[in-house]
């Protein structure tokens, strides 16, 4: 099937590109984007001039950054064509609602996509504490935003998300994995001085849970998921890799480098079975830390 990427920047060329060139159901056919081009490819600047002129392509995959997303998304399913979308999918809940009518009304698929949910070690997690019960979880989120952001400077505009860009890959693990839902009950959020998204975040969460998110860790990064329960502790590591029970690796290897094959492989199953996925549940809980969230006013931030 053939598919466009749209937006070559740092994601497509990290993981899309690659995924796509070792994938039994993609041709890439196409690329849109104001500078980035992938060798090989027709590269296209203008996303209307792309979907005009190829219509053998029934695949868009959005790479963008979430501010600019709407409009490509909503041009490319009224031209009837399937839309996959990188995490988050969206700036705000409405507007991935409306994407999800438009989908529904066109009789075509859309994917939310969440690569964290595809980690190795998220499946095993989840089997592992189903019918058992959580007493208490504690999410540690901390990575360097300039060894992952360099110079991007989205990230810090309204509908960035700021921190939360990073802290909703946990959040989409944990929504995953719990064997009961929960909801935030606070936040503190702290704001560089100079920026409109927070740097770092602590959130509380019905049922024990809390998280900490920062951007501003430098040397080794942590992306640890530590959950108690009645049937003692498990945790999972280096981004849902790696999965421990009593401190024991019981699954998972240390890559991220099979998320985005497993992507387009569930993207390729919704398009043959005429389907659409679109979970919100892990920006439920981003919506809800800045609506509850306590500001806190810390140093600028350049990068
Ligand atoms: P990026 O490199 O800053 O941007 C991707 C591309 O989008 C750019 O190359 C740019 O291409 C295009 N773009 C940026 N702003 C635009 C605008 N206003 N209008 C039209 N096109 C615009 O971002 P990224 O790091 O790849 O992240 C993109 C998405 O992937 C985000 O939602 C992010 O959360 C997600 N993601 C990122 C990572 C990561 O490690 N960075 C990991 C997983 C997921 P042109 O200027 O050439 O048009």
């Amino acid at each position: 099937m053939k598919l466009a990427l749209v937006g070559i920047g740092k994601i497509a060329v990290d993981q899309h590109v690659p995924a796509l060139a070792a994938s039994p159901d993609w041709e890439l056919s196409a690329t849109v984007s104001r500078s980035g081009s992938v060798d090989g490819i027709p590269a296209y600047t203008d996303f209307a001039t792309m979907l005009a002129e190829r219509p053998d392509i029934g695949t868009i995959s959005l790479c963008l950054p979430p501010q600019p997303r709407y409009p490509y998304a909503e041009l490319a399913l009224k031209a009837g064509r399937h839309v996959m979308l990188e995490k988050p999918p969206g700036q705000t809940l409405a507007e991935v609602h409306a994407l999800e009518r438009l989908a529904a009304e066109q009789g075509v698929s859309l994917y939310a996509t969440w690569h964290s949910r595809m980690a190795e070690a998220v499946a095993p997690a989840k089997d592992w504490l189903k019918g058992k019960t959580v007493t208490r979880a504690r999410i540690t989120w901390r990575e360097d935003v300039r060894k992952w952001h360099p110079g991007q400077d989205w990230v810090f505009e309204p509908g960035g998300m700021g921190v939360f860009d990073p802290g909703i890959n946990a959040l989409s693990i944990l929504t995953e994995i719990l064997p009961a839902p929960v909801h935030v009950t606070a936040a503190d959020l702290e704001f560089p001085a100079n920026r409109d998204t927070p740097i770092a975040a602590r959130l509380h969460f019905s049922g024990n849970i809390t998280a900490d998110f920062d951007w501003r860790q430098e040397g080794p990064q942590t992306w640890d998921i530590e959950i108690d329960t009645d049937h003692g502790p498990c945790a999972l590591r280096f981004g849902g890799n790696r999965f421990e029970v009593a401190s024991r690796e019981v699954a998972g290897e240390q890559t991220i480098m099979g998320e985005y094959p497993k992507l387009y492989a569930r993207m390729a199953d919704l398009v043959r079975a005429g389907q659409s996925e679109v979970d919100l549940a892990p920006m439920v809980h981003v919506a809800d830390a800045l609506t509850l969230g306590k500001r806190h006013v810390t140093d600028a931030f350049h990068f």
